[in-house]
């Protein structure tokens, strides 16, 4: 990672929007002062506030220690504790009278759909789990799971944390040589899968998949695979077996083992955006509670919400947010398998009418597609159920923010903008609905227990609306534990650049009002004639302009400057891309921001490249920029054709 010298900050977006007095009146977060009480609490006394936190989980024997911090960065919470993570999402609902409400309120791309109660959804984890056990799975095994977004995938997981085998799920849309690099590098003992997927009105080939990935990973003696599609698909005899044959005849009942609150939960590969995906480890009682906290608080969620997340469970977002969390604060949970833009561009806005979706979670990379593709989509349907919207994943841009905000929310709806990692398990910076209010395009503030912090690279916080490093001093309890296997590595990639802090990556500013706003990644600072610049706010100032839907900036080696600017832009549909249109945008970004951070280039596409998880992938910008072929990882990129496409608008 390169830690240079502080990063400027450019941008100056003062809208604010203050939520709604009938929601700041029921949220559980209601005023500022008892915020300011808990945070504080949370900084100055760790211990007592976690062990308060931690009481509202379900414990199998209480745990002696809070905190055991011997050997950093190596921290371990609720030691001497047992707790069963299952448990807390779905037996302790049952057990309290709410066994017949919907867990999970599922769609399939083609239409189809289905409901699990709580307790349904008890028996079919209880069924699966003692299966897995009866066929020799362990507790500390690693199962991988290369699923749909159908309801098994969750049941999957959950059935792993009910008896301790350590799942790890691998997103449906990666190629066989993905899978079976994440199942050796996990030395998986099986895979759980599906004959096939939906997505665009196609089938997803996952069980072909999966035996090409299979002959390579031998670590795996038995792939467990649902009915999904009912194409065919080729079944070897002694290692696949069909999921319903598997778990036939396993008792509805299996008590969900007493772990240990450091068992490791998941091992779970980053999104590549930066570089070669990591394995990041995450244990039990200190993830759960991150989960359950942050949903509880960030969400404002309660037993009453119908509750969305898009994200796919084979990223971090779809663990925390679509089952662990939700679940342990025993809302109900939309899943739907496909694409946003299948049968038309408006499911998701027919899916929030149909099941009125009170809580919607997604990513900016979506809202800049939905703004691409224009409001008469939203417009079609009554989005009246939603009380608040979520995004993660990226910065937002304050006039994707500012769309999501009218279109979406209606001008009534608190935004989270939450701000966290893979390696955090859970969110660490966002506003807390009832009292943030919203400033578009800042993920606002720490979250309880998170010491956050812009520094320089000695580690002294920088002044306000100063640009610096992201870190977090403080440990929490729902932060990776290790990258699987590889301690070191473990600990040169998170404690080494500025230690002993936790470096995200990221480089960030705080405002006056301690607001954060996340700038990019350090990676991605780029150097114009001494001034070290923020991808974000670039791209950021580009977006604004009407007629742009999306836009990427790297720097490129320039003589003169060290570095030159380099935009790539997607226009809006039926916008004509010529050369007027390049100097209308460069004139704008210096009128908007600054002369410093007039593009030196300005170069249109019809799509940038992106990680499975539709992150945009600079570190390959940077390459095209500069007229080389793309180097590095590209295991993670959504859709090769983009790089090919690229350097052919290069010619
Ligand atoms: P890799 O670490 O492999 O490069 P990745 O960092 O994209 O992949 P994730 O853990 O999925 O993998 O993403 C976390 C990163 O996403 C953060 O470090 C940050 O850069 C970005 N991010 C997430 N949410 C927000 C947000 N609300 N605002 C700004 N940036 C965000
Ligand atoms: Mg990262």
């Amino acid at each position: 990672m390169s830690v240079g010298a502080n990063i400027e900050s450019l941008m100056h977006e003062n809208r604010t929007f203050a939520p709604a007095a009938s929601f700041t009146a029921k949220a559980h977060i209601s005023s500022q002062e008892q915020y300011e009480r808990m945070y504080r609490k949370s900084i100055d006394h760790p211990q007592e506030f976690w062990a308060e936190m931690a009481g509202d989980l379900t414990w199998l024997t209480p745990y002696s220690h809070v905190l055991d911090d011997s050997k950093p960065p190596f921290f371990k919470w609720f030691t001497g504790g047992k707790i069963n993570i299952a448990q807390n999402c779905l037996d302790r609902h049952v057990d309290a009278g709410r066994g017949d409400k919907p867990a999970i309120l599922w769609e399939g791309e083609p239409g189809d759909a289905k409901t699990l109660t709580y307790r349904e959804l008890l028996t079919e984890v209880s069924r699966l789990a003692n299966a897995l056990k009866s066929h020799g799975v362990q507790r500390g095994d690693r199962v991988a799971i290369y699923m749909p977004m159908i309801p098994e995938a969750a049941v999957a997981m959950l059935a792993c944390a009910r008896i301790g085998a350590v799942h790890t799920v691998i997103f449906g849309g990666f190629a066989a040589e993905s899978l079976a690099d994440r199942m050796n590098d996990a030395q998986a003992v099986a895979l759980i899968t599906a004959d096939g997927g939906w997505r665009r009105g196609k089938i997803v080939e996952l069980k072909a998949n999966a035996d090409a990935a299979l002959a390579k990973a031998p670590c795996v003696q038995r792939c467990i695979v649902v009915k999904r599609t009912g194409q065919d698909i080729t079944m070897r005899p002694g290692r696949d077996v069909w999921y319903d044959d598997f778990v036939s005849g396993s008792s509805e009942h299996c008590p969900p083992a007493a772990l240990d609150s450091e068992q490791m939960l998941f091992i779970l590969y980053t999104s590549g955006t930066t570089g070669k995906p990591k394995g990041v480890v995450h244990t039990t009682a200190g993830y759960l509670l991150g989960a359950y906290m942050t949903c509880k608080y960030v969400f404002d969620l309660r037993k009453e919400d119908i509750y969305w997340c898009t994200a796919d469970i084979g990223w971090v977002t779809g663990h925390t947010y679509m089952v662990y969390g939700p679940l342990a604060c025993g809302a109900s949970v939309v899943m739907y398998e496909g694409a946003p833009n299948q049968p038309d561009m408006d499911r998701f806005w027919s899916i929030i009418e149909k099941y009125r979706v009170s809580v919607f979670y997604t990513a900016p990379t979506a809202i800049r597609a939905f703004v691409k593709w224009g409001d008469q989509f939203p417009q079609r349907h009554d989005l009246s159920s939603l009380r608040l919207l979520g995004t993660v994943g990226e910065p937002i841009n304050p006039e994707a923010w500012m769309w999501y905000h009218r279109v979406i929310g209606g001008e009534k709806c608190p935004i989270v903008d939450t701000w966290w990692q893979t390696e955090t398990g859970s969110i660490m910076c966002t506003p807390l609905p009832g009292i943030t209010p919203g400033k578009p395009g800042s993920c606002a503030i720490p979250f309880f227990g998170v010491d956050l912090a812009v520094v320089d690279r000695d580690g002294q916080e920088v002044a306000a609306d100063t640009g610096g490093y992201l870190v977090i001093r403080k440990p929490v309890p729902s932060m990776l534990r290790t990258v699987y296997g590889d301690d070191e590595r473990f600990k040169k990639q998170y404690y080494s650049d500025i230690p002993p802090y936790y470096f995200t990556g990221d480089g960030a500013r705080r405002d006056k009002d301690g607001y954060f706003w996340v700038m990019g990644r350090v990676d991605d600072v780029v150097n114009v004639a001494g001034h070290r610049l923020g991808t974000m706010e670039v791209e950021s100032a580009l977006v604004a302009h009407s007629k742009v839907a999306e836009a990427a900036v790297v720097g490129r080696p320039d003589e003169l400057k060290g570095q030159a600017l380099c935009a790539f832009v997607t226009v809006k549909a039926g916008i004509p891309t010529d050369d007027a249109l390049k100097q209308e945008l460069k004139a704008w970004v210096a009128k908007e921001i600054g002369a410093i951070a007039r593009p030196d280039e300005v170069r249109f596409t019809e799509t940038l490249p992106k990680t499975r998880s539709g992150k945009i992938m600079r570190r390959l910008l940077r390459d095209i920029a500069a007229g080389k072929q793309a180097v590095g990882d590209t295991s993670t990129l959504e859709d090769y054709s983009v790089l090919a496409k690229l350097r052919e608008d290069q010619e």
